[in-house]
């Protein structure tokens, strides 16, 4: 018999798909990551497991203390999944805009969400976050943006997945950039391994890694309001910043074509993707991470309304 004793045992190994539907060059092959056959719908439970695994086995963190992390949504519904395995307790501080499907998971999981105002941005979700690590006794602050269990995480679970799925013949990975962590240590992991690997990382309009200044954007997930520590900006062999309208285009085209239903930060991994792609010489392998399903965006509009608010 062959079944699992625990939702958190099915937490990772998740499907590698060749997409086929969109038009490449002849000889040119591009594969997603399916993260949203995780157990909380993204590639976020990955964290929450290592993360909290971590913590415990360092004693920063016991059975019935709290967990408090600023989270647009994904990061918190990973915690919040393996707050259960570990018997914590956990808060998030979320802004305001982020999808309300996200923040009615980590509800339902069992965590407290404080939303902070939308103008403010992770840096305000940050900051109440702080305050409230001071008020609470016995408190453990995940801490995303600097903490490098982030991409220390990647590095011990889709860096080496991917590697066995392509027998390691992997020419060029694309991924987006929200903490950096799922970038940050894929790549790391693929450059050890694979000498002439190009590692591309995704940013919408509004983030700051091609120089631009902060600001908003209708994407979920990813863009830059600083560069956390653990992130190491000499490993961008590229930069792509895609628009929210490519993005949102490139995601209802996925729908249509390939029955894929993925967010708007896989929309803007594929986008990006298919530019390489169209670029590539015949043998390519192009890899990237379709980080989560549109399923939690239906009530932002993420197939209908206008492109970009
Ligand atoms: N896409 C989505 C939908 C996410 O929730 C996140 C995490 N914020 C990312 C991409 C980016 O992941 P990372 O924080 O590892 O850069």
């Amino acid at each position: 018999m062959k079944y699992a004793r625990s939702i958190h045992e099915l937490v990772g190994n998740t499907p590698l798909l060749e997409i086929t539907s969109f038009t490449l060059p002849d000889g040119v092959k591009l594969f997603a990551k399916l993260e949203f056959f995780n157990p909380g719908g993204s590639v976020k439970d990955r964290l929450g497991q290592y993360i909290l695994k971590q913590a415990i086995q360092e004693g920063r963190l016991q059975k019935g203390g709290t967990i408090i992390e600023p989270t647009a949504g994904n990061t918190g519904i990973g915690l919040a999944l393996a707050a259960i395995k570990y018997g914590v307790k956990a808060i998030f501080v979320t802004p305001k805009k982020f999808s309300r499907e996200k923040q009615t998971l980590m509800r339902a999981l069992g965590a407290e969400v404080i939303n902070t105002p939308t103008e403010l941005g992770m840096e305000g979700a940050i900051q109440k976050a702080k305050e409230l690590l001071a008020e609470i006794p016995d408190a453990f602050y995940p801490g995303q943006f600097h903490n490098p269990n982030n991409p220390a995480t990647y590095y011990e679970t889709i860096g080496p997945e991917l590697y066995e799925a392509l027998d390691g013949k992997i020419d060029i990975f694309v991924a987006g950039a929200g903490s950096g962590g799922t970038f940050m240590g894929t790549a790391t992991y693929l450059k050890e391994r694979i000498r002439e690997v190009k590692c591309v990382v995704v940013e919408p309009e509004g983030s700051i890694l091609n120089g631009g200044e902060p600001g908003s954007h209708r994407t979920e997930g990813i863009g830059m309001e600083f560069i956390p520590p653990f992130m190491d900006t000499s490993i961008f062999d590229e930069i792509y910043t895609i628009s929210d309208q490519e993005a949102f285009y490139t995601l209802k085209e996925a729908a249509r074509l390939e029955g894929l239903l993925i967010g708007s930060s896989s929309g803007a991994a594929l986008a990006a993707s298919l530019k390489e792609a169209r670029k590539a010489k015949p043998g390519t392998n192009i890899v990237t991470i379709f980080p989560d399903s549109s399923e939690r965006y239906i009530s932002s509009d993420i197939y209908d309304g206008g492109e970009v608010s």
